[in-house]
C-alpha cells in the first residue's frame, strides 16, 4: 500500500477545500482504518469551509467528510479482528461513551466530546481514500447496502430521522406536516414523513426537487412559503410541525406564521438565520422550536435497519474523488438533486 492518499482538505478558515496527497492514517490501538467506499458531501460542509475563524470550536487543516461509508482494512492491537473486512457505515459524532448523555444513548451530546466532533469536522473524515476511526463503538455494520445509500444514511437520514422522531407519536391522519427543503436531508425526511398517517407538504423552489419529493410521497408540493401562506384557507389547514431544512431566517420567520395553535417548528438545516423568542409576537398559541444536532447511533442503526428493508431510499448523484471539487462547486449552485456521493474507487495497493 502506498503511504499517501489522495484527500479533500480544509486547509484554513474561509478557503476553499483543496485536493492534495496526505499521508495514509494509522488506526490508534483502540481504533480502526477504512478503506473508504462513498463519502456523503453535506451543505454544512461548504459553511464549515465559509466560516470565519472562531466560529466552530475546532481548526483546521482537516480532511472534510462527514456521511461515510468504508469496508475495515486494519485494526488497532486491541480490536477485535474479526472486524476486518466488514463493510460499516460511521457515525460521526464521536461521543465519549462514557458520560451522562453518551450513556442515555445521546452521543450527540455527549458531554466531553471536545472542541472536535468527529470524521470531517476537526478529525480528518471520509473525503479521501483511507479514514482512520478511534473507536469500534462509532461504527455500525452495512452489510448488504450499496456503499453509494449507505454513506448519506449517516448525516443525511440520520439528521432528518432525529428531527422527526420526538413527533411521530403525535401524528394521526389529520396532522399536517411541512417540510421545507427537499434536497440531501429534506429528501429523507419526505418520504420518513409519508410513512406516518399524516399529510406531507414539501415546499422547494427547484422543480426537480418538488418533483423528487412528489416521487418519494409528498402530498402537496409549493415553490414557495408564500405559495403554501396563500394555500392555507382554513385553520385546520395550518401545520401541526414544520421541519425547516435550510434554517435561514426568511425560512424560519416563515414557518413559524404558517403553524397550527401548539405547533412545532424544527430548524435542521444551518443556513445561518435567527429568530426572536417571545410570548407577544403574534404567534399560535404554544408554538415551539428546537434545533437538534444530527443524531445518536442508536438512531443511525435504525436508518440503517430502514434501508435495508427497503423502505428509505436515498437519491445519489455519484462523483469520483478526482472531481470532488467539482461536486462541491454543483452543491454550492444547488445543482444536485438529492445527494453528491464521492466513490473513491481502487485504492492504489
Ligand atoms: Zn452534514
Ligand atoms: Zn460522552
Amino acid at each position: 500500500m502506498s503511504d499517501t492518499m489522495l484527500a479533500v482538505v480544509l486547509d484554513a478558515w474561509g478557503t476553499s477545500p483543496v485536493l492534495r496527497e496526505v499521508p495514509v492514517p494509522q488506526p490508534a490501538a483502540g481504533g480502526v482504518l477504512l478503506r473508504v467506499t462513498a463519502a456523503g458531501m453535506c451543505h454544512s460542509d461548504l459553511h464549515v469551509a465559509d466560516a470565519p475563524p472562531g466560529r466552530l470550536p475546532f481548526e483546521p487543516p482537516f480532511v472534510l467528510g462527514h456521511e461515510v461509508a468504508g469496508t475495515v482494512v486494519e485494526v488497532g492491537v486491541e480490536v477485535d479482528p474479526a472486524w476486518i473486512g466488514r463493510p460499516v457505515v460511521v457515525h460521526g459524532v464521536w461521543g465519549c461513551g462514557e458520560c451522562r448523555r453518551c450513556r442515555q444513548g445521546r452521543e450527540n451530546y455527549c458531554l466531553e466530546r471536545g472542541p472536535r466532533i468527529g470524521n470531517g469536522l476537526g478529525h480528518d473524515g471520509g473525503l479521501a481514500e483511507f479514514m482512520a476511526v478511534p473507536s469500534p463503538r462509532h461504527l455500525v455494520p452495512a452489510d448488504g447496502l450499496d456503499p453509494v445509500v449507505a454513506a448519506p444514511l449517516t448525516d443525511a437520514a440520520l439528521t432528518a430521522f432525529h428531527a422527526l422522531k420526538p413527533h411521530v407519536e403525535t401524528l394521526d391522519d389529520a396532522s399536517r406536516v411541512l417540510v421545507v427543503g427537499a434536497g440531501g436531508l429534506g429528501h429523507f425526511a419526505v418520504q420518513l414523513v409519508a410513512a406516518t398517517a399524516a399529510t406531507v407538504v414539501v415546499v422547494d423552489p427547484k422543480p426537480e426537487a418538488r418533483e423528487l419529493a412528489a416521487t418519494l410521497g409528498a402530498d402537496v408540493v409549493h415553490p414557495g412559503l408564500d405559495d403554501v401562506a396563500r394555500s392555507l384557507h382554513r385553520a385546520a389547514d395550518r401545520f401541526d410541525l414544520v421541519l425547516d431544512f435550510v434554517g435561514a431566517t426568511p425560512t424560519m420567520l416563515g414557518s413559524l406564521e404558517l403553524l397550527a395553535l401548539g405547533g412545532h417548528v424544527v430548524v435542521v438545516g444551518g443556513a445561518g438565520g435567527e429568530l426572536t423568542v417571545g410570548k407577544n409576537l403574534g404567534l399560535p398559541q404554544g408554538w415551539s422550536v428546537s434545533a437538534p444536532f444530527w443524531g445518536p447511533r442508536d438512531d443511525l442503526q435504525a436508518v440503517v435497519d430502514l434501508a435495508r428493508a427497503g423502505s428509505l431510499h436515498a437519491h445519489t448523484e455519484t462523483f469520483a474523488l478526482p472531481d470532488a471539487l467539482t461536486a462541491y462547486a454543483r452543491l454550492r449552485a444547488g445543482d444536485i438533486r438529492g445527494r453528491a456521493v464521492v466513490v473513491p474507487g481502487d485504492p492504489r495497493d
